[in-house]
């Protein structure tokens, strides 16, 4: 199998009836963008900016961070690629700015961190712009957006440091482009702020990782309770399911950039829901490709609704097991 997989990793991610899923990598490390997007057949869903900051002794300085981001965004100049703000705390501590906190996951991280230091998000925000001069490519993504008031401050300090860096690229004839604006959903309480919040950014992107941790609350690196995390329990698939809806609805861009998005029978479930664009890490780019061009929407759909109905996990596992089992 894994020998047919490879052979046709370069035929078009269509499924058998030929809706057209568009996959994309989730990235942090350089070598990670090295393999999968220099190809140039894919995008980045998910840069995580924070890989870089955590591998240093300080914090990068801006023209350091124009550096590293210009080298991402020439590494496929005609695909998208979102750059997710820092996105520290919770499990992602940087060794030179320690937090201490008796409950990191609910406390300062993502967005809540970097709009109490505006100074760290500006300087971030004006790196990605500086390095997307006469780039086309560049979408900007907010981590851990909980409220409404969060996307319009965050948008006020992107609109700051637009201004500033469309200055600077003028006095040096070059055009700047305006970055498209989504945000993670990963909080609960977004999910009953959709119509709202649909206004004000350009996409959305599922973090199915955090966005699991917080409606089952369930530490996602606690061993104990770690068979209580499933992004397969069925109030997450309904909650994922009811995103899709309401971002077609809303007509939002809509994509799942969490792990359920690189498996085999979340992939196959979330085409049932209606997302077509699935971020995953690279290495299981081409078993979604081979697993999309096997599926048709109309099984994927009826295992969907055997999921939406099933009593816990496992019973979903069994569903899509024996789905796979059908297919070969
Ligand atoms: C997520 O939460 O699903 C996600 C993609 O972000 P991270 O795993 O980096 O928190
Ligand atoms: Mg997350």
């Amino acid at each position: 199998l894994s020998e047919r997989i490879d052979k046709e990793a370069d035929k078009p991610c269509e499924s058998e009836d030929g809706c057209r899923i568009n996959l994309q990598v989730n990235a942090g490390l350089s070598a990670e963008i090295e393999t999968a997007v220099r190809s140039g057949k894919v995008g980045i869903g998910l840069y995580r900016t924070e890989i870089p900051f955590m591998m240093r002794e300080r914090f990068p300085s801006e023209s350091e961070q124009v550096e590293l981001y210009r080298n991402v965004l020439l590494s496929a100049p005609d695909r998208e690629i979102v750059m997710r703000t820092l996105d520290v705390g919770g499990d992602k501590p940087l060794p030179y700015f320690p937090i201490t906190e008796e409950n990191p996951f609910l406390g300062w991280r993502g967005i809540r961190l970097t709009l109490d230091h505006p100074e760290i998000f500006l300087v971030q925000i004006r790196a990605m712009l500086r390095a997307s001069i006469g780039l086309q490519n560049l979408s900007i993504m907010l981590p851990m957006i909980s409220s409404v008031g969060e996307v319009n401050e965050a948008r006020r300090l992107v609109e700051q440091a637009f201004f500033e860096v469309e200055e600077e690229a003028r006095l040096q004839g070059e055009r700047l482009y305006r970055p498209r604006l989504g945000i993670m959903l990963e909080v609960p309480s977004v999910l009953y702020q959709l119509p709202q919040l649909a206004k004000k950014v350009d996409f959305f992107s599922v973090g199915s990782n955090d966005l699991t941790q917080y409606l089952l609350a369930v530490d996602r690196n606690n061993t104990r309770v770690a068979s209580l995390y499933n992004s397969y329990h069925p109030a997450v698939l309904s909650a994922l399911y009811d995103i899709a809806k309401q971002a077609d609805q809303y007509q939002v861009p809509v994509s799942v950039c969490g792990e359920i998005a690189g498996e085999p029978g979340g992939a196959i479930l979330l085409m049932g829901m209606g997302y077509r664009k699935l971020s995953m890490n690279a290495f299981n780019l081409r078993k979604i490709n081979w697993v999309v061009r096997n599926v048709n929407l109309s099984e994927a759909q009826s295992l969907l609704s055997c999921a939406l109905t099933s009593d816990s996990y496992e019973e979903v596992f069994n569903h899509i097991n024996q789905y796979l089992e059908v297919k070969g």
